[in-house]
């Protein structure tokens, strides 16, 4: 038996694919544990543990036009990365495909929603939903514009305003008091705790009032003991269940998904494992909705 370098379940070529995922093996930026770069192959590796059909959904992965790109060619350097991620992101949205990108780092995000926004043709209804234990409003860190713990604040500044985070329970005082006065809409690990999830997406839903959201999961959003191997991981976070709501309800809304921020080498593969099951909940639901459409 060999061991596929893609994801053993998307099985269709680029052509017919509606779903094209690509890794992004680049964490040159990340301030406390490297290693993201190796998660887009730990998780087509561990993808092999489920079964293609989805009891809930009465779907089956094999019958979804999904097609497994590989990984984009990353530079050493973070600007010259987020280039070339960007045309091969851009490509992808071009062609009419639904782009997920595996990172790597978070700072990557920013190529897919620019194009995904520079090819969405209601500009005014675009919108941003991120899933974090981090603010990422930083300017810049450590010397670096595009470092992985500024990239919500250039979605913001460059992109789109129209823009939530659930899940975030760590910044400095600064951040705090910038998300303070710019009246960033976000909900703090606290706020899923009191209000309950189905509250807050129900309140994100129309604050964002979007059909066109680029969606993207920063896995430590969830608490570590659900995903250890991170590369900042931080406790009192989100559960697996919180954060499959969240990817159910939006993923009929969304034109773009990624799932950065894994380190596996800081566990036994469970981080990537459960990755794996949400990018696949989040393939079904968006496939489920458009059956009842
Ligand atoms: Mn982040
Ligand atoms: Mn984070």
């Amino acid at each position: 038996m060999f061991v596929p370098t893609t994801f053993f379940d998307a099985i269709y070529d680029y052509e017919d694919a509606e779903y094209v995922i690509f890794g992004a093996p680049f964490d040159n930026t990340s301030s406390f544990r490297t290693g993201s770069r190796w998660a887009p192959d730990k998780m087509r590796e561990m993808a092999i543990n489920f079964e293609t059909y989805s009891p809930k959904y009465d779907l089956d992965m094999t019958d979804i036009l999904v097609h497994d790109a590989g990984n984009a060619f990353v530079s050493v350097n973070i600007d010259e990365t987020l280039e070339w991620i960007y045309e091969d992101a851009k490509q992808i949205v071009d062609d009419g495909k639904f782009p997920i990108m595996l990172g790597g780092e978070h700072s990557l995000t920013y190529a897919p929603v620019k194009a995904c926004y520079d090819a969405c043709d209601e500009k005014d209804d675009f919108a941003v939903l991120v899933l974090d234990a981090h603010f990422d409003l930083r300017t810049d860190f450590r010397g670096l514009k595009n470092n992985h713990a500024c990239v919500s604040r250039h979605i913001l500044e460059d992109i789109t305003k129209k823009y939530v985070s659930i899940g975030i329970r760590s910044g400095p005082r600064e951040e705090w008091e910038y998300a303070a006065e710019e009246g960033i809409k976000f909900y703090s690990n606290e706020d899923v705790f009191e209000m309950g999830i189905k509250e807050i997406i129900k309140e994100t839903m129309e604050y964002l009032n979007s059909d066109h959201i680029y969606l993207s999961l920063d896995m430590d959003a969830l608490d570590p003991a659900f995903c250890p191997g991170l590369g900042t991981p931080e406790p009192f976070g989100m559960t697996d269940r919180e954060v499959r709501e969240v990817l159910r309800a939006f993923a009929p809304k969304t034109i773009g998904f990624d799932i950065v921020e894994i380190a596996p080498e800081y566990d036994n593969g469970q981080s990537a494992i459960l990755a794996t099951k949400l990018m696949r909940e989040f393939i079904f639901a968006r496939e489920a909705s458009k059956k009842l459409s």
